[in-house]
């Protein structure tokens, strides 16, 4: 084996290379901000006003990120999460931006309404059988309004993240009904309900007031469960799939990329935040420890990689001999 290991002869031989064409770069858009502001379990990561987004999407493309994902904070929130589909919403404003600034930058929309509802979670809140909790029919009709919504302002892609059972077809006959046909769905198929996304609730400002999500998202345990998931999603017509997170994942991944269908795998704030405390301790290399999280992805299957490394990433795929 030793061979094939010698130096000049390794590149020829190696089968899994990232490129920057496999990155997303995920963005927050803050309503309520008129400069960027640091998210502190994010080092390195901000939330950005709307007039400055458009100029950091422009930053990215010139480094050669061509795919952007947008969360929104917005100025005011409710029990309905209505601004998470009003026209002048935060992504809405944002996608405009983006679009008229950077038009081949594929944008990609969150939908959910965490970010927009005043109990923090993903829909309408209600009394069932085990007391209060997610309603799963009376949100789909909030997440066809917000999909409908980004669609309309721009978005390529939108990508319903709340693990309601039922919402990507619900989704896909929406944008068809209002003619949005071309707009694809990527399906957050298969998402646990993981302790890695902690330092998100910061950058987003998404922490629920009462329970968890463990009734809409998936044990970390469970295989089958999550498979089935993705099955679902493509059954109702995800034009992609999903897992989230990554890294801690791959045996699923590997799975949901047999399929069918593309996958994308979303590299959450915690799996960013680890690499970025040990390495600002020096306890990890920065730059080593990324590439090779990332390449293990790409791997396991991956055909997209949602990472808040993506600018850092391309810099460092220019730096190559
Ligand atoms: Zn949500």
């Amino acid at each position: 084996m030793r061979r094939s290991r010698a130096r000049h002869i390794q590149p020829l031989l190696r089968e899994t290379t990232l490129s920057k064409d496999d990155l997303v770069a995920p963005l927050f858009v803050d309503e309520t901000i008129s400069a960027p502001r640091p998210i502190d379990a994010m080092p390195g990561q901000f939330r950005y006003p709307v007039n400055d987004i458009a100029g950091v999407t422009a930053g990215l493309w010139k480094k050669g990120i061509r795919a952007v994902l947008i969360f929104g904070i917005p100025k005011t929130k409710d029990p309905g999460g209505s601004q998470a589909y009003h026209p002048e919403g935060v992504v809405q404003q944002a996608v405009r931006r983006i679009k008229t600034e950077t038009p081949a930058m594929v944008v990609i929309t969150d939908v959910c309404a965490c970010e927009y509802t005043d109990h923090g979670h993903c829909g309408i809140i209600g009394e069932t059988r085990n007391g209060p909790d997610l309603l799963n029919d009376p949100s789909l009709e909030v997440m066809d309004r917000i999909a409908v919504s980004h669609a309309k302002s721009g978005a390529d892609i939108v990508a319903p993240s709340c693990m309601l059972d039922g919402v990507v077809g619900s989704i896909r006959a929406a944008l068809d009904g209002e003619g949005l046909g071309e707009v694809l769905i990527m399906a957050y198929s298969t998402k646990f309900a993981s302790a890695l996304y902690g330092p998100f609730r910061e950058a987003a400002d998404s922490g629920f007031s009462f329970g968890d999500r463990s009734t809409y998202q998936v044990h970390p345990g469970n295989s089958r469960e999550a498979i089935l998931e993705s099955h679902l999603d493509r059954d109702e017509g995800a034009d992609m799939l999903m897992v989230k997170p990554a890294g801690f994942y791959l045996d699923i991944l590997a799975e949901v990329a047999s399929l069918g269908l593309p996958v994308a795998a979303y590299q959450v704030s915690g799996e960013y935040s680890m690499i970025k405390c040990a390495s600002g301790h020096g306890w990890l290399k920065e730059k080593e420890t990324v590439l090779e999280s990332l390449t293990c992805i790409k791997r396991a299957g991956a055909d997209l990689i949602i990472t808040y490394f993506a600018a850092d990433v391309a810099g460092w795929i220019d730096e190559k001999p």
